[in-house]
């Protein structure tokens, strides 16, 4: 166990472009602070999938204790709030061909993947969200080429052979639903979860508020150890706690834990204006549906009607940025390849703007594991959610508060023997290696 007596945080988040889906939502209530100096009983550092998870379950299995959680922006603005909403219990490799790894793991991932959702479950139901926020609708890969089908198929067998079940839609039961011809097939499994990521997050911490302290705005700038406790130094305060969950996902690495383990992989969405009822009609399909693309490095679809209005969300293109920020210059790079990945899809909706293009934070390690456990006497990382933070996040954050309140479970084991996350090749070697085989893979992705 790495023992850290002082650190300073080396970098706080920076979001690229407007958290869309956020900015959707009614009014949000202003935010709290933390502007004096107070003890916890557990401090958490982020307020995203883990870090909310991780207070819920500290507020089970610690009834009365005094939880603080500290995140740097307000909710829902960082990537908990920016995702595509896909909370999916199976195997999700994003370096494989099509999600199934190498299909060793693939049922105690799915295992795992599902503790996470059920937990989300419970929330959704304890703190009633409604459809638009928490929908068991399962999802579809869509395959947009030959190649796509195919892959599809494979990943049917594959889990037809692993006794799940999946339903391979054809061209016309695609059109019907999307409204584009675009589709060829699509694969439909039931169990993933779609939710309104920014609703879920914020209903989350609302259900919460009764009671933990949740501080926004508030990075946490330093930790250092005094005789049994953590003192964490916000820019405004401080809390004194004997633990603490560190629920940043890649930011980890700013706190000086997993250094040259974890890669920083960005992502990218754009969020069409509101649809005009003219607009709706001749795109046609049904008003709310969700498509992952078949192969891992395609593009995301979602349409959504309801808060906000009728949209249609993008997402593709991944970079990597050891640095944790992307800049605006690929973002707005970024925007003229949505446009035109959304007028492939929907050619009858040439006149509909974008009102929104941002990218978010993922954090990925080279084995696809997670950064889990006690990293230092008192402190239990949550973090690394290979891309599935919805999911895994969840779970991770579950454990994380089992694991500080002395409780043990399955989940608790099954991510303590993980493999701890494999150190990276040095730089510039990383930077080239990820770059040339993300384009690579996104080329041979193609129409996807
Ligand atoms: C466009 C896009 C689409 C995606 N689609 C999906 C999807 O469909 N399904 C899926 O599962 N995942 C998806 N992801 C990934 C998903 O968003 C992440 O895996 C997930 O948010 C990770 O959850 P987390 O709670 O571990 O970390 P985060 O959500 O990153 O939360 C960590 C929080 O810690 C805070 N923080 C960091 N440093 C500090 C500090 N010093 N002090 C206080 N707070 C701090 C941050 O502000 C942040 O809010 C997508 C991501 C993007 C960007």
């Amino acid at each position: 166990m790495k023992r850290l007596t002082n650190c300073r945080v080396r970098r706080v988040p920076k979001f690229p472009g407007p958290a869309a889906w956020n900015a959707i939502l009614p009014w949000q209530a202003p935010p709290r602070q933390l502007e004096e100096n107070i003890t916890a009983d557990f401090a958490v550092i982020g307020a995203g999938f883990a870090g909310l998870s991780a207070a819920r379950r500290l507020s089970q299995l610690n009834p009365g204790a005094r939880t603080a959680v500290l995140e740097a922006a307000r909710i829902a603005e960082g990537p908990a709030g920016r995702n595509s909403g896909f909370m999916i219990d199976l195997p999700h490799d994003l370096s494989s061909d099509n999600y199934s790894g190498n299909g060793k793991d693939d049922r105690r991932q799915i295992r795992l993947n599902r503790t996470g959702i059920d937990f989300a479950r419970g929330a959704a139901e304890e703190y009633r969200m409604d459809r638009e926020t928490f929908d068991p609708c399962g999802k579809i890969n869509a395959a947009a080429s030959e190649a796509g089908h195919r892959q599809n198929v494979a990943f049917g067998q594959h889990l037809t052979k692993l006794g799940e079940p999946s339903e391979l839609l054809d061209a016309d039961a695609m059109k019907a639903l999307t409204g584009t011809g675009f589709y060829h097939s699509g694969l439909h499994t039931p169990h993933a979860v779609i939710i309104q990521p920014a609703a879920y997050i914020r209903a989350l911490a609302d259900g919460l508020s009764p009671v933990i302290q949740l501080y926004e705005n508030s990075p946490v700038t330093s930790l250092q150890r005094t005789a049994n406790t953590w003192m964490l130094k916000t820019p405004h305060g401080s809390i004194e706690t004997p633990k603490v969950i560190l629920a940043v996902n890649g930011h980890a690495e700013s706190f000086g834990f997993f250094k040259r383990r974890l890669m920083h992989v960005f992502t990218y969405a754009s969020m069409t204006d509101v649809l005009t009822q003219r607009q709706i009609t001749a795109l046609g399909g049904e008003p709310r549906w969700a498509v992952t693309p078949a192969d891992p490095m395609g593009v995301t679809v979602r349409r959504i009607n309801g808060t906000g209005g009728d949209r249609i969300i993008v997402r593709s293109r991944f970079s990597y940025n050891p640095s944790m920020q992307a800049s605006d210059a690929y973002l707005k790079n970024i925007a003229g390849v949505h446009r035109k990945k959304f007028l492939d899809r929907f050619p009858m909706l040439s006149d509909v703007g974008m009102e929104f293009c941002w990218g978010g934070h993922l954090c990925l390690s080279w084995n696809n594991v997670p950064a889990f456990g006690e990293i230092d006497e008192g402190i239990y990382a949550a973090c690394c959610q290979n891309g599935l933070g919805t999911a895994k996040g969840t779970l991770s954050g579950l454990a994380a508060a089992e694991l500080c309140s002395g409780v043990s479970s399955e989940t608790v084991t099954a991510l303590q023997n993980e493999a701890q996350p494999s150190r990276l090749p040095p730089e510039p070697f990383a930077w080239l290696g990820a770059n040339a085989s993300l384009r690579w893979k996104e080329w041979r992705a193609g129409r996807e």
